[in-house]
């Protein structure tokens, strides 16, 4: 009885100590497991770290933010609530990698802060190419009718508006989806190709129109000319920071562990970081 309660005691201290985690390290409760890129084990070891957000612009390290969560794109909103709060007003652009193109960062970007995000969505690139856009299995490549609101599949039926759906994310966000169903995909030909629905279920498609909006204005933004040029800017801008940071000064892992220390870490670094910048820049 008495081991119970000791046990107890033991998950409501780990708890308190996860928040909204689903991990930590003994060695640094503050730092989480995360998957790595350097993985000198090839063995996909999940290792204890802190996700580092930078904000740079030519070059230089404006703001910096570490994170407990490891996917990029629940970082953003957090981070851009940081620079606003601690560092300065947010540029009129917003310029990340396409890891950060979500429904709930670009909703937050446009409508809450106002700015414009040049942000590709994952596959931005990949629509691009031919075997993308000729995959005729691929409902984005189906003719739609506007007035009907019905798609048309390769074998020439219709998927009309089934139903709504609603998914809530693990940051309580919600997307909106619209359901559309084909009539009938009994004895089609392409079955196998086009569908794994359940033999007797017919093959359906799901459309976030907010997200297919939001998909549209970042082609427009990033095929203008204005735009575009910000945008690929990006990697001149940003890698180089990170690459002097890893290959040069060899920063790879913090020597120190809780978080507060670990920030005051990453701050002298980046002030050698831009510190270097500002000397190469005076001596040319
Ligand atoms: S499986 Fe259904 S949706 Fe797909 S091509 Fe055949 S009839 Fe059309």
């Amino acid at each position: 009885m008495i081991d119970f309660i000791v046990r107890k005691q033991k998950y409501q201290r780990d708890l308190e100590i996860f928040g909204t985690r689903n991990s930590y390290s003994k060695t640094d409760p503050d730092a989480t497991f995360m998957r790595m890129k350097d993985d000198y084990m090839k063995n996909g070891q999940l290792k204890a770290g802190y996700n580092t957000q930078i904000a740079t612009e030519g070059q230089y390290a404006l703001a910096y933010g570490l994170f407990s969560n490891p996917t990029d794109t629940r970082t953003l909103i957090p981070f851009l609530d940081e620079i606003e709060q601690d560092y300065f007003e947010l540029p009129e652009h917003i310029v990340t990698d396409a890891s950060y193109g979500s429904e709930e960062n670009y909703n937050d970007i446009l409508l809450n802060r106002k700015r414009e995000a040049l942000i590709p969505y994952t596959l931005y690139m990949k629509e691009k190419k031919k075997t993308y856009k000729q995959n005729l299995f691929n409902p984005d490549n189906w003719p739609y009718d506007e007035e009907t609101d019905t798609y048309t599949c390769p074998n020439q039926k219709h998927l009309t508006f089934h139903d709504y759906s609603v998914r809530t994310d693990r940051t309580g966000f919600q997307r909106k989806f619209k359901i559309y169903e084909c009539k009938d995909c009994s004895d089609c030909p392409f079955r196998s190709s086009c569908t794994k629905a359940k033999e007797g279920n017919n093959r359906k498609r799901m459309v976030n129109e907010t997200w297919e909006q939001q998909k549209e204005y970042v082609r427009t933004k990033l095929s203008e000319e204005r735009t575009g040029a910000i945008y690929r800017k990006r990697k001149i801008d940003v890698e180089p920071v990170f690459g002097f940071l890893k290959a040069n000064l060899r920063f790879t892992r913090f020597s120190v562990r809780g978080k507060s220390k670990v920030e005051n870490e990453m701050g002298f670094a980046l002030m050698a970081v831009n510190l270097r910048k500002y000397t190469a820049q005076q001596l040319r």
